[in-house]
């Protein structure tokens, strides 16, 4: 069977108010034993008055009370105070009858211990005091020879008093239990509930329980799992498409020069009298759309080596800017045979960076070969280097045709092309600017489009500097 908290509580509390009843009685019985134990030292016990009664008052011999600091006083039957020895809470020598009741009714209630007593052949009251230390009035006063009926009355009100004291603690004891309960199982429900839509898949899911105590940490942990859980799902998510995005672009891009050898194999195969300028040009295409295939299939070998978990970049403490001078340097024959105009803005410092030049040599030359193969002739292109907040920034730059801006984002994404030109001679693989990024990355920098400010596009390469 469930058991429910606020049982559980309502228990608890029960138990506890019991034992406080318990410990209360335990208490009275200590301290009544307590008392015993010390009445027989106290003053008030030593000298009763019957101790000292004389029925001629005048022999009463009051020296030790007042030696213990109480006071003995006689009153005759005319209500006068005709001795007093020591300690005088009467205060005057002579008393009317109402006085006198009023004195002897309300003796209980002074900080002074009486013990009065008649002496009926003297007829005077002897009255012996001493100041109390602390007193506890509690009693429980029966009496055998009370009437019946009075013994039933007096019984079933205690009873009633009892039960209802009873019902009370019980009826309190629920309240509270409930309250403090719900300040526990309110928190916890809502965190189960989460919990649940969590396992249902509702992974934006969020507890908001407004506390600031330890649940709060709860919620929190609760929250940051949630959201944890959520981000990998979206990643999860996003790698899946990418991932069917990516084989899906493969097998496209794959399917036209595959087709196209097959087609004109089988026309080579079949077509007799062919002259030797057709089958020269047929073996062009075939080779051309061969290479295009080849090409293809090296880049996604190299982008999935990057993506492999065992990848691993040789690195070496690198003089960046003589190293960019060099790579540079290598492009220039290129620029010039296309007729393609540069600038290299290298400064003669010498600033390290840990570089694997072989794999960061390949950023510069997709770089560069994307300008050449996507701008005219004549379009400059300046390569510059700086430092900023111990960060290489290579700028790669051209003024060429630029790349739109809402392709900035994407243009980083396999088989991603600015304009689409599977089949144009132009067209590359769309996986130059996702390897050079990942290479960047893997340094522990990145290769970001700037935005475009006037003409042309702006690539830049950041490194950590050592
Ligand atoms: P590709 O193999 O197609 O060149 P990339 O990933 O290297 O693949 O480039 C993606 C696309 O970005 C290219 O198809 C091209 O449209 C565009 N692009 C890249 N660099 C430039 C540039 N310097 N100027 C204009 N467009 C560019």
């Amino acid at each position: 069977m469930k058991r429910k908290l606020s049982n559980q509580f309502f228990i608890n509390f029960l138990v506890i108010f019991l034992m406080t009843i318990l410990d209360t009685v335990l208490a009275f019985v200590l301290l009544s034993f307590a008392s015993g134990f010390i009445s027989g030292s106290l003053a008030k016990n030593r000298y009763p008055a019957s101790a000292i009664i004389k029925e001629n008052y005048n022999q009463i011999d009051a020296s030790e009370v007042v030696e213990s600091g109480g006071g003995v006083q006689v009153v005759d039957k005319e209500y006068r105070v005709v001795y007093s020895k020591g300690l005088d809470t009467i205060g005057k020598d002579k008393l009317t009858v109402e006085e006198f009741t009023v004195f002897l009714t309300e003796s209980k209630n002074k900080p002074y211990h009486y013990d009065i007593l008649y002496h009926p052949k003297g007829e005077f009251w002897l009255i012996v005091s001493f100041p109390t230390s602390i007193r506890l009035d509690f009693a429980l006063v029966y009496n055998k020879a009370a009437a019946a009926s009075d013994f039933m009355r007096a019984g079933w009100t205690i009873a009633f008093v009892v039960l209802s004291y009873f019902s009370l603690l019980a009826l309190f004891s629920f309240i509270y239990s409930r309250i403090t309960a719900a300040s526990i199982t309110i928190p916890l429900n809502k965190l189960c509930d989460g919990t649940r839509l969590l396992r249902e898949g509702d992974y934006s899911v969020r507890v908001d329980l407004r506390l600031k105590n330890e649940f709060a940490e709860l919620q929190n942990t609760f929250n940051d799992m949630a959201a944890r859980i959520e981000h990998e799902i979206f990643l999860r998510k996003k790698s899946e498409e990418d991932r069917r995005r990516l084989i899906l672009d493969l097998s496209h891009d794959l399917k036209n020069p595959m087709s196209s050898i097959q087609g004109y194999v089988e026309l080579l195969m079949k077509k007799s009298g062919m002259t030797k300028q057709e089958r020269d040009e047929h073996l062009e295409i075939i080779l051309n759309n061969s290479k295009r295939a080849n090409r293809l299939l090296t880049e996604l070998f190299e982008l999935s080596q990057l993506d492999s978990p065992e990848f691993s970049l040789k690195l070496a403490k690198t003089e960046i800017c003589e190293y960019i001078r060099q790579i540079c340097g290598e492009l220039v024959p290129l620029l010039e045979q296309e007729r393609f105009q540069y600038e290299f803005n290298i400064p003669e410092d010498n600033i390290f960076a840990m570089l694997d030049t072989d794999r960061f040599g390949r950023i510069i030359q997709n770089l560069a070969s994307n300008a050449m193969r996507y701008n005219p002739r004549g379009t400059l292109v300046t390569v510059s280097l700086t430092v900023y907040d111990n960060q290489v920034l290579i700028d790669f730059s051209d003024d060429g045709i630029g790349i739109p801006d809402h392709l900035a984002d994407h243009i980083f994404k396999p088989f991603v092309r600015a304009d689409d030109s599977r089949n144009s001679k132009t067209g590359g693989s769309g996986l130059g600017l996702s390897i050079a990024k990942k290479i960047a990355e893997a340094h522990g920098g990145d290769l970001t489009l700037l935005p475009n400010k006037n003409k042309g596009s702006t690539f830049r390469i950041t490194i950590p500097a050592i």
